[in-house]
């Protein structure tokens, strides 16, 4: 029998990013008791990496930008795969979220005569981006932070949840230790709030932080819950490239929304190449009607740099694989060269981009103020996750609520820069308010005592495998699934390269049945890592199985064999869910059809 300690809550948040802390605050503040738990410190979730800023259509910079522009730009942007209803929420009450952060305290940047200044990025037709610098994460989790805790929220730091736990069909609970001792933790719940953040990490090559592994999308998944549109993922143009042990390591889109222009080796400018059609008529076709539209010029249209991140990492994937890369394996992204254009580059760069010249500066001896960076695609989001309710943000599974990165449907095959702040801001409160509304209509469930113990059980196996010559290495499954997932399930698939990668997904499910570890509970990262190997492997089958389904080329999916879109692909979403044998079942869906209101707004703006 082993021992655990219970709490007892209302609300249970998972995760402590922009979507738990926002989630939290509009539960509390519906008068439940809530409580946030989170693997890292408060304070420390990916959130606070976010750098270019926040997407609301408070028309502060042009005035011919509302909710209806933002709507349409997010579809486009998503390849009209996008859950229409969760798109005009999000435009619709993104600047009311944008404005309340502001009346809690956030200090954003302010155009000349006071307001909150909105910069340009990739697929939005306007200056839409509230920020802070390109430090806009940490204010916001800043700013959440302290009202969070204002409000008097529970907060358990350094907790890991490794199981959710149900009576019948509804979440009661979750099972989880802390890191510190390793410590069982029960926590009882009438209602759970998933806001776990992202998988970059199931990749070798990531923007994201070391705790972005999907095990949230997992948790959901094992309790029964559906997820939606797994196959696309996207990877963010401009990584680092160099040195290799900050490879992956983001650039903000902001160095293109201030100016910033890609080069090959021959130092052409090449996304001139290539502009979609869909996009022909937004965009410039000379460098400089580029740059004005980048110095505000309303009559201007923006540079092809800026079209949406799917299209330009291809093109990026494009010059490098046909030799015209840099050096070490990349491209070339110029902010230097505005010393042509404006007096004061040099500080101006400093003061626009400071994190990007730090980073630079300090971790690849390169001053971008007087020089090019190298740059490359690198893992760095996942439009889906767990489908969930529109507006209330439930999921499939009864007292199963999903917000922020690990929920999906908002952003379709492509997210546009700046829409997850936004998304988790608009779609946490949102799953705050209904979660609090769910757990005061409802009695709080019993949890299975013999459940929990069968889990810790399980939890403690890989230090009984210690001594078995048979036992697996936990970190060596772990560099073998990103080794895969990256060679085979990357930013260029085939059918093919799929199918091989599932046979590795299960040789590796396989493996992980012998996983063992040595030491003691507290702060064993072999341990930890032992325990997250299933999420991560069950996110991945679940992006390998969907890309293997979706025949066609869409947003960040792209297959090689199929390299076009389809009609047919372009009106079904791909759901995963567990099957009563706990085997994990593909279904095409077709959409429902837009709403006339909508579909209106769609065909004015196009
Ligand atoms: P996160 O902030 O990732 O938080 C997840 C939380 O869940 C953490 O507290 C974590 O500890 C916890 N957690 C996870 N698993 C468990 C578990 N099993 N048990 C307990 N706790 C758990 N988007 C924009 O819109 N604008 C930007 O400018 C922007 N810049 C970015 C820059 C970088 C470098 C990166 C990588 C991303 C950027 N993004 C940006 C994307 C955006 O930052 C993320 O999508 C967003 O912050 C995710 O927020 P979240 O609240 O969903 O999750």
């Amino acid at each position: 029998m082993t021992n655990y300690e219970t709490y007892h809550h209302d609300v249970l948040v998972i995760g402590s990013g922009g979507a738990g802390l926002r989630a939290a605050i509009e539960a509390s503040a519906a008068g439940v008791s809530v409580a946030v738990v989170c693997r890292s410190l408060l304070g420390k979730a990916h959130t606070v990496m976010a750098e270019g800023g926040v997407a609301a259509a408070l028309g502060n910079v042009d005035d011919r930008d509302n909710w209806k522009v933002h709507f349409t730009d997010t579809l486009r942007g998503g390849q009209y795969l996008n859950n229409e209803r969760m798109a005009e929420l999000h435009a619709k009450e993104s600047p009311d979220r944008v404005r309340e952060l502001e009346a809690w305290g956030a200090v954003f940047d302010r155009t000349d005569d006071g307001r909150i200044l909105q910069r340009n990025f990739g697929g939005h037709k306007y200056p839409r981006l509230a920020h802070v610098g390109d430090r806009t994460g940490l204010e916001m989790i800043r700013t959440l932070q302290d009202y969070t805790i204002h409000l008097g929220v529970d907060i358990y730091q350094e907790f890991t949840i490794v199981n959710l736990l149900k009576e019948g069909d509804k979440v009661v609970g979750a099972f989880g230790y802390d890191r510190e001792k390793g410590l069982f933790k029960v926590f009882h719940a009438k209602a759970v709030i998933i806001a776990t953040g992202g998988m970059g990490r199931i990749y070798k090559i990531s923007s994201n932080s070391w705790d972005c592994t999907g095990s949230g999308i997992s948790l959901a998944y094992h309790a029964g819950a559906e997820l939606i549109d797994m196959e696309f993922v996207q990877f963010h143009p401009t990584g680092m490239v160099w040195p290799p042990s900050v490879r992956g390591l983001l650039i903000t889109e902001g160095v293109r929304g201030e100016g910033g222009v890609l080069r090959n080796n021959a130092g052409r400018r090449f996304m001139f190449d290539d502009v979609p059609e869909s996009y022909r008529a937004q965009t410039s076709t000379n460098e400089e009607e580029g740059w004005r539209y980048t110095q505000g010029d309303k009559n201007a249209k923006r540079p092809p740099e800026l079209l949406t991140r799917d299209h330009v990492a291809r093109c990026i994937m494009r010059e490098i694989r046909e030799g015209r890369g840099s050096p070490h394996g990349g491209v070339y992204l110029d902010i230097a060269w505005i010393k042509e254009k404006i007096p004061n580059a040099t500080e101006h760069i400093r003061r626009k981009l400071p994190s990007m010249y730090h980073q630079f500066k300090e971790l690849a001896g390169v001053d971008i103020t007087k020089e090019a960076m190298e740059v490359g695609p690198t893992t760095h989001y996942i439009m889906g996750g767990v489908k969930v309710d529109a507006d209330s943000q439930m999921t499939s599974t009864p007292g199963l609520f999903a917000a922020g990165e690990c929920a999906a449907g908002l952003h379709g095959a492509n997210r546009l820069g700046g829409n997850s702040l936004s998304d988790l801001l608009v779609f946490g409160k949102r799953a705050g308010e209904y979660a609090a509304a769910y757990a005061r209509n409802t009695p709080a469930g019993k949890i299975n005592e013999r459940e929990v113990q069968e889990i810790a059980t399980a939890a403690l196996a890989p230090f009984e495998r210690e001594s078995s010559a048979a036992g697996e290495n936990p970190f060596q499954i772990q560099y073998q699934l990103q080794d895969r997932m990256q060679e085979l399930v990357g930013i260029v698939r085939t059918g093919k390269e799929l199918e091989e990668a599932l046979k590795h997904i299960g040789e590796l499910k396989e493996k992980i049945i012998r996983v063992a570890c040595s030491g003691n509970r507290g702060y064993n990262p072999g341990w930890h890592t032992a325990l997250e190997l299933t999420h991560m492997i069950t996110v991945a089958e679940a992006i390998a199985r969907a890309a293997l389904q979706r025949k066609e080329s869409r947003g960040g999916h792209y297959r090689e064999d199929f390299p076009e879109k389809s009609d047919a692909f372009g009106k079904v979403n791909i759901n995963i869910k567990k099957d009563d044998k706990g085997e994990m079942t593909v279904t095409q869906v077709t959409k429902p059809k837009m709403r006339d209101d909508l579909q209106q707004i769609v065909n004015e703006m196009k």
